[in-house]
């Protein structure tokens, strides 16, 4: 029988998101309201420590940067898909969060007279990206679980890796979770939840993202049938992904200075953004990429076959180089072998953010009233068609203390705990116990996963066409098929990651079909949706979300509309 725990407040996830909620609702209730942080690796593992170019926020309004600004960046960058009150709720926080980060202890990067620096980002109008050299999320980490640490009132579940969430009606009741260390199955039971669990980038082949980050979180909402998916269809790609391994080469090494160039030794942007240049949104530069390479002036790399680009930092001198980008010549040398002050970097787009993520309104509630969502696993509709660099860091701090705020009232206005449902916990272990650990077809799951990946890489590119995402929507529907025929290796308790990622790979399954579902529909080209069939963005019929919903095992399209309360959608140039 499952091992029963019960917390006032249970986090799922311990990235930035999930650690700046833990701090919000310690120092707001002074240490006396009880939380649970649940991490399927340990705590500071979380994809966030990877964050390396920085955080948004206007923190020199009397220097020219200022809300609007921010904001309609944020807009246009969105392509107009983003809602615009949410927008403005968050811009005006940011600052806020980067401030208290600053009064916690974390080195923001500073020039001689002390005052902190922010430099120049994708698709930002003003240099507003601060950051702690090219380790912001590693340092923001470090600085939320020191400053956390000082309460301590918070049970850390370390290497607990998340089912489901077991439901009471229409209210969370608590969550499922096998202890990687005993193999037990856990019932955590809580008055409130907070789903920090993170995007989905694993589910590319060739991605920035750690292999962790498989949207478990994302499917254990839809499948409760009361939370739709959001947007889904909007996948970012970054466009300086190292060659082969995928590893991020921040956009600060273009905010820095640096530029892209072709076969030809061309800065081809004059082509695509002559105004902003490698300083455009990542949707274009990513797709005058894939351009160049498809056109003939791209580099094949002889080892992967993939083709790439140049980014070019050889101009910025060894000094600037060493002080602002010291983790990128790290990662070049070490990989690659080739020195950045010296030598031209390969790069090619590469699977990063997502964009969508389980709806939730602007305070990060959800439609079940005692679920919250933050960070990027949700879609609180901020990033719309395409995210600008740096806003997510600072999205998961500002929803992070938002929702930590929200679940603590809703806990403090005397919440009680819902019955534990077992029937439900009993058909959770049944399924886990009984039937995964049990099934022993032909299918490989390992394979599986690959074919999987590969075909998101390919269906769900930088470029789509109705029929590459129908073949994409065919391949998921027959490995669907195949992970029922699937057997594990491992039949023990202890640390069973076969276990681990057999789970994954169903959730990246179930991911995908509602990634391609909603693609297909969305019948036009906007932001990160680039459609060679529709290539013109559609208001009249798209300036809408899609919303996924799980009904009876059976997927459903939703929609629901933007808002726009200041700047109507006009022409997106650079
Ligand atoms: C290489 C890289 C660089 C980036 N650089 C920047 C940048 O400079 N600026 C910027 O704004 N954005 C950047 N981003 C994006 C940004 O870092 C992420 O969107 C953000 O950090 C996500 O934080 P999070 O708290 O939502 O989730 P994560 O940090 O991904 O944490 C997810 C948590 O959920 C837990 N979890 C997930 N599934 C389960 C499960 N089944 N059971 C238990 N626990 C689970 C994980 O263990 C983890 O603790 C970057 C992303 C990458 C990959």
């Amino acid at each position: 029988m499952a091992v029963e725990r019960t917390h006032d407040i249970l986090i799922y996830g311990t990235g930035l998101a999930g650690l700046r909620a833990a701090v919000e609702i310690a120092r707001k209730s002074e240490g006396k309201v009880d939380i649970g942080l649940v991490s399927k690796v340990q705590l500071m593992r979380a994809h966030s420590g990877c964050a390396e170019g920085g955080t948004a926020g206007v923190l020199y309004p009397e220097e020219g940067d200022s809300f609007d600004l921010h904001a309609w960046d944020t807009v246009k960058g969105s392509d107009f898909l983003a809602d615009q009150d949410v927008i403005y709720r968050f811009v005006r926080q940011c600052p806020e969060e980067i401030l208290l980060l600053d009064h916690w202890g974390i080195p923001w990067s500073r020039d001689e007279d002390g005052k902190i620096q922010q430099r120049p980002f994708g698709g930002h109008s003003y240099p507003r990206a601060t950051m702690a050299a090219d380790k912001t999320g590693f340092m923001e980490m470090q600085t939320l679980y020191d400053t956390l640490i000082k309460w301590k009132n918070f049970t850390r579940y370390d290497e607990i890796f998340a089912t489901g969430f077991l439901m009471d009606g229409d209210r969370f009741a608590g969550m499922t979770a096998i202890d990687a260390f005993s193999g037990e199955l856990l019932a955590i039971r809580a008055k409130a939840l907070i789903i920090a669990s993170g995007g989905a980038g694993a589910i590319y082949a060739f991605t920035t993202y750690s292999h962790t980050v498989t949207g478990d979180g994302l499917v254990h909402a839809l499948r409760t049938g009361l939370i739709p998916l959001e947007d889904m269809e909007f996948i970012q790609f970054h466009p300086t992904g190292l060659i082969p391994s995928g590893i991020l080469m921040t956009e600060g090494c273009r905010g820095e200075g640096g530029y892209l160039r072709n076969s030809e030794g061309d800065r081809f942007l004059e082509k695509y953004a002559p105004e902003k240049m490698e300083l455009a949104p990542r949707d274009i530069i990513s797709r005058s990429e894939i351009t160049e390479i498809l056109e003939g002036r791209g580099i094949e790399d002889e080892a992967s076959g993939l083709g790439h680009v140049w980014l070019d930092l050889t101009h910025l001198g060894a000094e600037k180089i060493n002080k602002r980008l010291p983790l990128i010549r790290e990662v070049c040398m070490g990989f690659l072998g080739i020195d950045p002050i010296t030598n031209q970097i390969p790069v090619r787009p590469v699977g990063h953010y997502s964009m969508g993520g389980v709806e939730a309104d602007i305070n990060g509630r959800t439609r079940v009233e005692n679920i919250w969502a933050a960070g990027e696993v949700a879609c609180h509709s901020l990033h719309g068609a395409n995210r600008l660099g740096t806003n997510s860091t600072a999205e998961c701090l500002v929803w992070g203390g938002f929702t930590g705020q929200e679940a603590l009232g809703y806990v403090q206005n005397g919440a009680a705990l819902v019955p534990l449902p077992e029937e439900q916990v009993k058909a959770e272990e049944e399924r886990i116990y009984e039937d995964l650990m049990k099934r022993d077809g032909d299918e490989n799951p390992y394979e599986l996963r690959r074919e999987l990946r590969t075909a998101i890489t390919k269906h769900m590119g930088v470029y789509r066409t109705g029929e590459l995402m129908t073949e994409g929507l065919n391949k998921v529907k027959e490995l669907k098929e195949r992970f029922a025929r699937i057997h594990l290796k491992d039949p023990g308790r202890f640390y069973n990651t076969n276990l681990f990622h057999v789970l994954e790979l169903e959730n990246l399954i179930e991911l995908a079909e509602v990634m391609l579902v909603g693609g297909l529909a969305r019948e036009e080209s906007r932001g990160a949706h680039s459609r060679r069939d529709f290539t013109d963005r559609d208001d009249e019929n798209f300036l809408k979300h899609t919303l996924v919903w799980k009904k009876d095992d059976e997927l459903e399209l939703d929609y629901k509309p933007a808002t726009i309360t200041h700047w109507k959608p006009v022409e997106r140039k650079y």
